[in-house]
């Protein structure tokens, strides 16, 4: 087996021993997986399993949300990545099969905006294709801003999409303005979710990040929108991700704020998480005009729950959103690794994974120095 580990370097002798237990544990995690031939999966050092992958297809978008790619940052100066770096889409798929070895289940597809990767559906067509090492399809889901969903919808569907999730900050045009920095209309976004329905994507589900004092006053009109249309709208707290958006504590709006603003309005009660680490928390309307989520990334951290991984536009492999760096898997794979080295180099870096950033968020945000770490910006890691 290739050497993947790191070497610990000794500075005292209980800090060497501590990290000889933890190399042992990661050594432990990788040889589960590279001595089974198909026994078990790979578990991070804080015993996550790795189940879901996210793969960002492009860092380009046609939209300039000022919390995701405000346009001063992302301007005609700013460097996107040029063609020959972004992965293939046979490099994507040859990674995802090794990823799935090592337990993933679902595989998202996002960016940036992913309908604008040209021939987005050849590589939901190839990912569709693939089981899990229990012989279940891949579940294959995408997430969009819907500008471009009206025209995609029923070719997305037939390259195999299973799930789909549209963006939609706010039902007013201004409002919508103000959070995208765009012209475009909120009808073409709701033409854009009415197709996905049409071709059969359902349930779709809309996310609507909150910001306080720019769209928190369209929580309740969205709430009605979307009652008894089979839409599921998630309300997703304002998060700290990558340098540029100027995020501050102030500016979020608590899902348990949210929550109690659509229960005086439309009476709501919790519901059980459909599956263990799903991060929406769940809320049914009591007269049974369906269900509303609310992502509480900020206040309600779910980190211990998270089994998901993060393939950048550019072959990098993430373990966590507020990372500062990742593995890079596109070299080896242009080099001709084989597939042993790789799935090694993937599953030694999960078995190193220690994030939780969103538990300690506090601590870190207010520690010296804190504002000079570079954390990748969301529309390069995948959203
Ligand atoms: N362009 C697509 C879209 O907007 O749906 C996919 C990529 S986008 C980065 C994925 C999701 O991340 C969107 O639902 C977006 O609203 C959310 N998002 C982006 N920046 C965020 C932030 N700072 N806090 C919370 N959610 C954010
Ligand atoms: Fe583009 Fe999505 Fe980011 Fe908005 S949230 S700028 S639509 S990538
Ligand atoms: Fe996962 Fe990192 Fe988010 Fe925690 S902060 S839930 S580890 S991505």
């Amino acid at each position: 087996m290739t050497e993947i580990f790191r070497i610990i370097p000794i500075t005292s002798v209980q800090e060497s021993s501590a990290a000889q237990a933890r190399a042992l544990e990661e050594r432990e995690a990788v040889q589960d997986y590279a001595g089974q031939g198909c026994g078990q999966f790979v578990v991070d050092a804080l015993q996550r399993p790795l189940r879901d992958l996210r793969i960002s297809v492009t860092d380009r978008c046609n939209l300039r949300c000022t919390y995701c790619m405000p346009r001063e940052a992302f301007d005609k100066d700013h460097a996107f990545l040029q063609r020959a770096d972004l992965l293939s889409f046979e490099e994507i798929e040859r990674l995802a099969k090794l990823f799935i070895q090592l337990g993933v289940q679902k595989i998202r597809l996002t960016g940036g905006e992913p309908l604008l990767r040209r021939g987005i559906e050849r590589i939901i067509e190839s990912l569709a294709r693939l089981n899990t090492r229990e012989g279940k399809p891949v579940e294959v889901a995408l997430t969009t801003n819907a500008v471009l969903l009206s025209q995609k919808a029923q070719s997305l569907k037939d390259a195999g999409l299973a799930r789909i999730t549209a963006s939609l900050d706010g039902l007013s045009d201004e409002t919508f303005r103000r959070m995208s920095d765009s012209d475009v209309s909120v009808k073409t976004v709701l033409d854009g979710i009415a197709a996905a329905q049409r071709v059969g994507l359902a349930p779709v589900k809309v996310n609507m990040v909150v910001k306080r004092g720019v769209n928190d006053h369209e929580i309740i009109p969205m709430a009605g929108h979307f009652r008894n249309s089979g839409v599921v709208l998630r309300f997703i707290e304002f998060m700290d991700v990558g340098c540029t958006n100027g995020w501050r504590m102030d500016d979020v709006v608590p899902a348990r704020e949210i929550v109690e603003q659509i229960n005086s309005h439309y009476p709501i009660r919790q519901v059980d998480p459909n599956y263990t680490g799903e991060v929406a928390e769940r809320w049914h309307y009591a007269d049974g005009s369906g269900e509303v989520g609310v992502i509480a990334s900020v206040t309600q951290a779910f980190c211990h729950e998270c089994t998901r991984a993060r393939l950048s536009t550019d072959g990098k492999f993430y373990t966590c959103l507020f990372a500062s760096g990742g593995t890079d898997l596109r070299g080896p794979v242009r080099l001709g690794m084989t597939d042993q080295v790789l799935t090694n180099l993937i599953a030694g870096h999960w078995g190193r994974r220690n994030d939780r950033y969103s538990q300690l968020r506090h601590a870190v945000t207010e520690a010296p120095g804190e504002k000079s770490r570079e954390k990748i910006e969301m529309s390069y890691i995948g959203g």
